[in-house]
Parts: structure tokens; sequence; C-alpha cells
């Protein structure tokens, strides 16, 4: 049963017992309505609560400032990979057009501006691991190779594998201030790489704004450690995650997005333009500005995925009540500090993957005996016995990786920390 298991996925990922019970309720029989939240209307007023709850809670548990917006798609995190590219392209050349068209007459102005687009264009993509590759892979063949600046591929200098994040003057970061006075459409990264189990162990000095025309729109891909640990939204441009690992079930994604990326704000290039500049239209269902004009409910929005996640958050604001998000992150950096602690006490049979100033709270990739494949399995069939599930590391890479999101209790941190201790006892 539920009960003997402790389950450690990547994503789907547990979720908090009292709250699938809760939605067990729900799904037959919402507020007593006499039919189930899958099958209301997203447009009723009981889905227009569920929503404002939501937002509310996200809010409440990371002091999201009034100047930024929160989103509620579908496309998943990789539908943001497309999403921030659409976005981040068509408002730089907007700002571009905008500039060139009050110098010259428009004829001369749009000549100039392809000149511009071809020789300027720049998204800046620091890569550290799979999903920020992945990122960066969807921007090149949107906009083409040419105008993605791999600013760090931390495959370099570490035998062609992920794992470290090197000092920052090694970056090469498309400087903002730049002659044509134009700088990088963005500066994306992924706050912590779910297959690699690197995270960033903080906000990059580099990408601050040091003043306001100097801005980095920075784009973060937080899918992995969402509300895991307290985080300075202004920072950020946008931040955006599935949410099926820390917030709820598979079938939502989240974004904050800061509003002066919106209209009236911030204009954004216009479909002909785009076209005629070669530059790619995103689909409307991807469009922050239009799903932002319309509350998230420009198309049928998964209602029960966005109350799944409110209750979720609103839990952990019950939880840490005035501590907020600080609460979640002292748990989670308790409960990474256990299992870290157990591995690094048997260098011989565990290996920790990634650099020890990169380790991920939230995924922990280790390799055991010297990666011997009968000694992995070995150790993931015992783990297994012992109802310990979802170790298994990812395809790609193989392991084993234990997946420590907000839903995973100190009680099963702690089976799983005897079951390693004994593993290694054993097999040291
Ligand atoms: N980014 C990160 C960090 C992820 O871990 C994942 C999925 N595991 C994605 C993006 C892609 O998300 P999705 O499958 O929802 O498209």
């Amino acid at each position: 049963s539920r009960e003997d298991v402790s389950y450690f996925g990547a994503g789907p990922a547990p979720l908090p017992t009292s709250v699938l019970e809760e939605a067990s309720k729900v799904l037959l029989n919402y507020n007593d309505m006499g039919i189930g939240i899958a099958e209301i209307s997203h447009r009723s007023p009981e889905a227009n609560k569920v929503l404002a709850d939501t937002k509310h809670a996200l809010i409440s548990l990371l002091d999201i400032p009034e100047d930024y917006e929160i989103l509620f798609l579908q496309g998943g995190g990789s539908g943001e990979f497309s999403a921030a590219v659409y976005h981040m392209v068509s408002i730089w050349v907007e700002k571009c057009r905008k500039r060139l068209e009050t110098e010259i007459e428009q004829e001369v102005a749009t000549k100039r501006l392809r000149k511009k687009v071809m020789e300027g264009l720049k998204l800046d993509y620091l890569v550290t691991g799979s999903w920020s590759l992945k990122a960066s892979q969807e921007a090149a063949r949107l906009v083409g190779a040419e105008h993605v600046n791999i600013a760090l591929d931390a495959r370099k200098d570490n035998d062609g594998k992920f794992g470290k994040i090197p000092a920052e003057d090694q970056w090469s970061l498309t400087p903002t201030k730049r002659e044509d006075g134009q700088g990088p459409a963005m500066v994306y990264y992924c706050d912590n790489e779910t297959v690699d189990g690197v995270e960033f162990p903080s906000f990059p000095a580099s990408l601050e704004s040091k003043s306001e025309n100097d801005d980095r729109l920075v784009v973060a891909d937080m899918s992995s450690n969402f509300i895991s640990r307290k985080v300075d939204v202004r920072k950020y441009a946008v931040i955006f995650g599935g949410a099926q690992k820390n917030i709820g079930n598979t079938g939502i994604t989240i974004i904050i997005l800061r509003k002066s990326l919106l209209p009236p704000q911030s204009e954004l290039a216009s479909p002909q333009l785009l076209r005629s500049l070669g530059l790619p239209i995103g689909p409307v269902v991807l469009d922050w500005p239009t799903i932002a004009k319309n509350n998230s409910l420009y198309n049928t929005l998964p209602i029960f995925d966005v109350w799944v996640a409110g209750r979720v958050m609103q839990g952990l604001n019950n939880t840490y009540q005035a501590k907020k998000i600080l609460g979640q992150e002292g748990i989670s950096q308790k409960k990474s500090d256990m299992i870290y602690g157990v591995l690094d006490k048997y260098p011989n049979v565990y290996k920790v993957v990634p650099d020890k100033s990169v380790r991920s709270r939230m995924n922990i990739c280790v390799r055991i005996h010297g990666a011997d494949p009968e000694k992995e399995k070995e150790f993931l069939d015992g783990a297994s016995k012992s109802n310990l599930l979802g170790l298994k590391g990812h395809r790609s890479v193989g392991g084993v990786r234990v997946s420590n999101y907000n839903a995973v209790p100190i009680p099963a941190v702690e089976k799983l920390t005897e079951y390693l201790e004994s593993y290694a006892r054993k097999s040291a």
C-alpha cells in the first residue's frame, strides 16, 4: 500500500497523500455540486476561484511582487523552451525597430533592421545539463544556430560530461552594452538540471542588472526546484516550470513573468514584421500576452491540475506560516544533507556525479562501485525489495538518482539512508 512505499521518482513525482485523498473526493463531487472538479467548466465561478486561490498561494509562498504576472499554460516545460524564444526575440526585434524608426525613414529602417537581426540577434544560453542543452537546441531550431550564443557549455574541460559550473569569468555572455546599443535578447539557464543533478547554488552574479538600461532579461527553467528555496523574483524576466515535480501533477506549466514584458509596457513585433525577417511566430496557445489577457483561460485549462497545485502550495503556506518558502528551504536542505552525508561516508561504494559545489538538493545523482552495471542493478533491486522506488537514473545517463522533492517526507529519507548504510556496509 501507499504507506509501505517510499517513492523518489524524478517527475511525475510523489504528491502529498492528504492532497490526493482530498482530490479523490473532489473528483467525484466538488463543493457539493454533484459533479467533479474535472467536469466543471473552466469558465465557471468555481473554476475562477480555484485559479485565483492557486495564484494567491504562489504569490504568498514566494512573495511575488505586484509587477509580476502568473500564467498557467499547457505544453510542459518543453513548451516554454519554444515560447521563451518566440517572445524574447519578438521583444528584441520590436525594440530595435522602434529605435531605428525614430532615427531614419521607414524604408531605410526596414533594411537596417534586417541587417541588425542578421548580425546582432543573440540568445545567450548557459548549458549546464541536458535540459538547458535541449532548450538551446530548440532555440537553434527556431531561429538558427547563428543566433544562439552558448555562453557556457559545462561539458568542456570535464570529459564531455555535465557535472560542473565553471567560474563566471569563463562564461562568454553577449555584452549588454554593445556598439549598436543592443544587448542579447535574453540569457537563459536551468536552475536545477534534473538529469545531471546540477543546481546553481545561487543567482549568478554576472547576470545581475547593474542599471535599468543594462538589463539582462534572465529566463530561468525551475521545473525541478520550483518552490524549494527562496528566489528573488525581481532578478528574473521569466521563471517557468512544469508542475509535475514539486508543485502538482503533470498537465500545467506555471510562469512568473515580469509585467513590463507584456503590452502595453512592452510591445511585441507584429507577425508581419517577424515573417518578413524570416523569424518564427509562436502558436497562440503559447502566446504570453494572449494568455495573460485571458487570465490563463484563452483555451481550456485543466482546472483539476490547477486545484492540485493550489492545494500543495496552500499546504506549504499552512505548514510554514510566516516562514513561507524559507520553511521548505530548510527542510529540503536537511533532507539532502542527510542523503549526501551517507553517500560521502562511503566513497569506495558511492560516487556522487556532480562537483560538490553544484550538487542539487533535488536530484541526487550517484554511481555505485565505479558505475558497475551489475552492482547498480543489485543496488536498485535491493532498494525495490525494501519498497524504495523510483531510484533509477535517467535513461540517458544511467546510475542512481534520488529525487528529493518537497513531498518526500523525512521518514522516507530516513528509510533510504538506512538502506544506503546497509548496502555500503555489505558491499564495501
Ligand atoms: N526542464 C526540466 C528541468 C525538466 O526536468 C523537464 C522534465 N523533466 C523539462 C524541462 C521538460 O518538461 P516537460 O516534460 O514538462 O516538457
